[in-house]
This record gives structure tokens, sequence and C-alpha cells, in this order.
């Protein structure tokens, strides 16, 4: 069974996919950090973001294994991955060793943002999980906080909705849920009820 998870920033994405591949036994591949850890190289090497073929090179040298997580989550890596994921050369870089992982036998759960529209279009069961911007902010702000890493709501705010612009707009494979994808608005919702939720919709799928 492949489950592919798509959504915005902070949206809870991430954390239901973890919980969704830990229930049913399944590998997880958070894609986010692909495009994190493309970012992180070029940073590290003294490079311009909007470096094209910096970018498309780094993307092709990634391996899948080695992500440096502390260092991937932080709040600047997240805007610096978002500038890299605009490239289409980038992109697609970074598709086969997606779609490899999520033909593993047993299946897989991916979360991203074309997931159910680029990567895996024939997934068994699509979630597109949203929540309001001020949700998200507030979640991302309690994270960052537990993280040990300072950054007050009113910038967080105004990071996610840059960001959500910038995956909405972009012309490859921009932030939209796929037409046969179940919407989860989140907003209202804890981390329990999101994944009761999330649970009911992939076992309705199934049936
Ligand atoms: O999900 P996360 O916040 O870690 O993703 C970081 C950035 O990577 C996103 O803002 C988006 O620009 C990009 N991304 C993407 N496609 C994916 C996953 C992430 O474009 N499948």
């Amino acid at each position: 069974m492949i489950i592919a998870i798509d959504g915005p920033a902070a949206s809870g994405k991430g954390t239901l996919a973890r919980r969704l591949a830990q229930h049913y036994g399944l590998p997880h591949l958070d894609t986010g950090l692909l495009y994190r850890a493309v970012a992180a190289s070029l940073i590290g090497a003294g490079r311009d973001l909007h470096d094209v073929e910096a970018a498309t090179s780094a993307a092709r040298g990634l391996g899948m294994e080695e992500f440096d997580e502390a260092r991937l989550r932080g709040r600047e890596m997240g805007e610096a991955a978002s500038i890299v994921a605009a490239m289409p050369a980038v992109r697609a870089a970074l598709i086969a060793a997606q779609q490899r992982f999520a033909q593993r036998p047993q299946g897989a759960v991916l979360d991203g943002r074309d997931i159910g529209t680029v990567i895996c279009p024939e997934a068994d069961v699509k979630i597109f999980v949203t929540a309001s911007a001020e949700t998200r902010a507030q979640r991302r702000a309690l994270e960052l906080a537990a993280r040990g890493e300072k950054a007050d709501y009113a910038t967080i705010l105004a990071d996610i909705a840059r960001r959500d612009a910038r995956d909405s707009e972009r012309a490859d494979a921009p932030l939209k849920p796929a037409a046969d994808a179940v919407r989860l608005d989140t907003t209202a919702m804890n981390i329990e009820t999101a994944f009761a939720e999330s649970l009911r919709i992939v076992e309705a799928r199934r049936r």
C-alpha cells in the first residue's frame, strides 16, 4: 500500500505520515528533507541559493539515508529549501529516488507537496492535509521552541505565508491537492484526532 500525504508547511502532515507508517509497519520518507538537504549543501559550500547548476548537482549527488535532521529542520532551512525546490532541474534529479522508495514491496508512506500529483499518482490513498496559517504558525512556534530555537510568532507566520505562496505559485509541481485526494483540515484538531481521522480515511480507501 502506498500512502501519499501532501500539504503546506506545518500542516501536521509529517507527524501524520510518521504515525501512519508506524501503524501499518511501512517505511516512511519525508521528502521535504531532500530539498532541505540540497539547500544545506549549497549553504555549506558557500554557494548562492539561486545557483541552478550548483543546486542541480547537489540534488544529483544526494544520498537518501544521510540526513542531519537536527540541522535540516531549522527555520531558515525550510525557507532555503523552497527556493531550490522551485527549480525544475532539482525536482527532476530527485524524482527517481522518491519513486524507488515508494515501489518497495510492502509499500510506503511519503509526505511532501507533490506526492499525490507527481511522485506517486497511482498511490492507494492520498490525503491533503491543511490547517489555517495562524494554527500552523502556532504549531511551528511551539516546535521550534522545543528545539531551543528562538523565533517569534509574527516572523513564523510571515515565513509560512511566503513559503505557501512560493510552493503554490511555482510552475513545476506546485502545491495542490490531487483530484482524488481526500482533504483533511486539522485546524480544530489535536494530533490524536487528526491521526484517528487519517486512519479512517485510509481504511475507507482500502475497502
Ligand atoms: O515539508 P518541508 O517543510 O520540510 O519542505 C521544505 C520545502 O521543500 C517546502 O517548502 C517545499 O518548497 C519543498 N518541498 C517540495 N516538494 C516536496 C517536499 C518539499 O517542493 N515533495
